[in-house]
């Protein structure tokens, strides 16, 4: 009995030592490099048993081997954990912050560490979240807090959307009314602010709602995150989503094509040299608060719709030579570069830039997904990646029906983990990849809460990506670590997406349907969309169900109504023919009004078995949807005609299913 007692106590003490003890083990980014000795030490949690150290002749030798770039060779360090405490070796200070980091993490979760060494170093230099604050306004605290989690995953970057059509973000001295009127606007949320017809309001004024960061609070941004090794990007988006610039300074507006009136669209005039002479008053001030090298300015989906008629940008076309609107685009980015390259400054904007071709020493960020990225970095230009096909972190992230509002899409924390950003690019062109971003628009997401859980725990998966070597990586550690930080930050009083209970892709996406149509051949009346073919011509009878998200998976797209007779070789007796469709209005995806099954004996003769009517009713906001579009039928056919009749919902719009169910 007292021998049993014995195991028993040896039992308990060593499994209790072992969940007391952290290990380099449950770091995010997951370091280069570990290894783990028996024996523990408790942390004074004084800082008096931490030791800096120049990095050692053996460490020197280790990283020349290693053969680093500088940033890389900057940021690396070794820790060692031993019974007179901790050892930290580094080339300078940041690798000393990098090391410290690593040893906090590991002590947020217990004072007591396992005897370790770590090798540590970035793989890539550029590590950063893109926050958007025009569409729903965020304060400085929220954003101090955010940056606190962005220290800990040792990031380095986050980029400020600070201007676009729903609100400017930032104070302006030269140009008040940027900050006096186009920084309210009547409708607190984006939506709201849409669907109410898109008005601006005076400061102060009883519908006012919005807001905007004065230069004191940038200050205390930049500063604060300077502290940290993290870099604020400011983004002022040119030439398109600029309608709140407009309506704040319609100088800067195009003209009608009798040069008569002011157009307001989302775009500047570029044949304009008032708009340049406004852009780079506001650049100057921009330059002032914010040290990045970087300065964003925007570039994407500028319509030029008004550049075509008005008389200053036709005669700015003409004059200069420029092909085109695309060329206009093009003038505006070169002189915007111009200009910053003279205050000391590099030009980074989305892929659009490259339209009308790209200025000489600008810099890409690749969000439509990553083929415009890889180009640039051909042509010899630094490129960050941030494709939404896999770093759009306003997706959801879960089962929409079961997730607030998104945008559409899904991209769970395991799309995002598996994305690496040299996936493509030819290896002479590695260098040009500087690194990875996510980003988060927020048209959908109005309060902080609901940032916070769009951010979390996605951007753990970015921070591992921009650091880890790509063969040191593995999903399942990463989740297992990811859920207990995101425990972490509850307890801390963030609010992460509730990790540990995900619900996964869509159950059906799993396992293949078995029905009386599978495998048989499928004729379209009206053809599928080619960007979203899924399988082609199979993939409506090949047994396989779409997940939550619709494009690169097993979803079919017809660009209207959808017409497909399917042959089922024989004559025979059918109870039930359906199908499920994919509906996100935001994407242009809706529900068919209703769907007709029509059989046939001879494939001449059809008759209409029967119709299912839409019961959703659909509004702008109700994200990502799927309905069962089935019915009991009670006939004997060899052809099945399906129809998806969009009917009254909007005719632009696409239809989307996965499979046709014959039983
Ligand atoms: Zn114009």
């Amino acid at each position: 009995m007292r021998r049993l007692f014995l195991i028993l106590a040896a039992v308990l003490l060593l499994s209790s030592g072992a969940s007391a003890a952290v290990c380099p083990d449950i770091i995010i980014p997951k370091p280069v490099g570990y290894e783990v000795f028996e024996g523990e030490y408790i942390l004074k949690g004084d800082g008096s048993d931490i030791r800096v150290h120049s990095a050692d002749r053996n460490f020197l030798r280790e990283l020349k081997a290693l053969s680093l770039k500088d940033f890389a060779y900057n940021e690396a360090y070794r820790l060692i954990v031993g019974k007179r405490g901790v050892d930290i070796y580094c080339t300078g200070d940041v690798g000393e912050y990098r090391a410290r980091q690593s040893l906090s993490y590991m002590a947020s979760f217990s004072d007591t560490l396992s005897f370790c060494s770590i090798v540590d170093y970035p793989r890539f230099a550029h590590r950063g979240i893109m926050l958007d604050i025009s569409r729903n306004f965020r304060d400085k605290d929220f954003i101090l807090r955010q940056i606190d989690v962005l220290d800990m995953l040792k990031m380095n970057s986050l980029h400020l959307h600070l201007a676009d059509d729903a609100g400017w973000r930032v104070e302006i001295s030269s140009y008040p009314r940027l900050t006096g009127y186009a920084a309210w606007r009547k409708g607190k949320e984006w939506t709201e602010w849409r669907s109410s017809g898109k008005h601006y309001a005076e400061q102060g004024s009883p519908e006012a709602t919005g807001g905007f960061l004065t230069k004191e609070e940038v200050a205390e941004i930049v500063s604060y995150a300077r502290k940290k090794n993290i870099n604020i990007i400011p983004e002022i988006e040119m030439p398109g989503h600029s309608a709140e610039l407009l309506a704040a300074y319609p100088e800067v507006a195009c003209l009608s094509a009798d040069g008569k009136e002011k157009v307001f669209s989302s775009d500047v005039c570029p044949g304009n040299e008032e708009t340049f002479r406004i852009l780079e008053g506001i650049l100057d001030e921009i330059i002032e608060m914010f040290p990045s090298t970087y300065i964003h300015i925007g570039g994407d989906e500028a319509s030029k719709s008004s550049w075509k008629e008005c008389p200053l940008c036709r005669k700015r076309m003409e004059e200069e030579h420029l092909d085109g609107v695309d060329g206009l685009q093009s003038y505006l980015v070169h002189r915007i570069e111009d200009y910053l390259e003279s205050k000391g400054r590099h030009l980074l904007g989305w892929d659009e830039i490259m339209q009308g071709g790209l200025a000489p020493s600008a810099t890409v960020m690749s969000w439509r997904g990553t083929a415009n990225g890889i180009e640039a970095a051909a042509m010899g230009h630094d490129v960050i990646m941030s494709p939404n096909t896999y770093c759009y972190i306003d997706y959801y992230q879960d089962a929409p029906l079961y997730s607030p509002l998104a945008i559409g899409g899904y991209i769970p924390l395991t799309r995002i983990y598996s994305y690496d950003p040299l996936e493509g690019v030819p290896e002479e062109h590695f260098d040009h990849i500087l690194g990875v971003q996510a980003n988060l628009w927020t048209e959908f997401v109005p309060t902080e809460e609901h940032v916070e859980y769009m951010l979390y725990p996605r951007t753990f998966a970015v921070a591992e990506i921009g650091w880890t070597p790509q063969t040191e990586r593995e999903f399942t550690s990463f989740r297992g670590r990811s859920v207990r930080l995101v425990e972490q930050l509850k307890d801390k009083g963030y609010h992460p997406f509730d990790l540990a209970n995900e619900y996964g892709d869509r159950p059906e996406s799993y396992v293949k349907v078995d029905h009386l149509a599978r495998g048989c051949e499928v004729k379209y009346s009206k053809p599928y969309s080619r960007t979203y073919s899924a399988d082609g011509e199979t993939a409506l009878t090949d047994g396989k169900q779409g997940g939550w998200a619709y494009s690169k998976s097993d979803w079919q797209g017809f660009n209207g109504d959808m017409d497909v007779t399917i042959d089922l070789g024989k004559v025979q007796p059918l109870h039930y023919v359906g199908a499920w469709f994919y509906s996100c209005y935001t994407n242009w995806i809706t529900f068919p009004e209703r769907t007709e099954v029509w059989v046939s004996e001879d494939g001449e003769n059809f008759t209409l078995a029967s119709t299912v009517t839409c019961q959703i009713k659909e509004g702008r906001e109700s994200g990502t949807m799927y309905s069962l579009f089935g019915a009991p039928v009670d006939v004997t056919a060899r052809y099945v005609r399906m129809l998806a009749v969009l009917g009254t919902q909007p005719q632009h719009g696409f239809v989307f299913t996965d499979e046709i169910v014959v039983k």
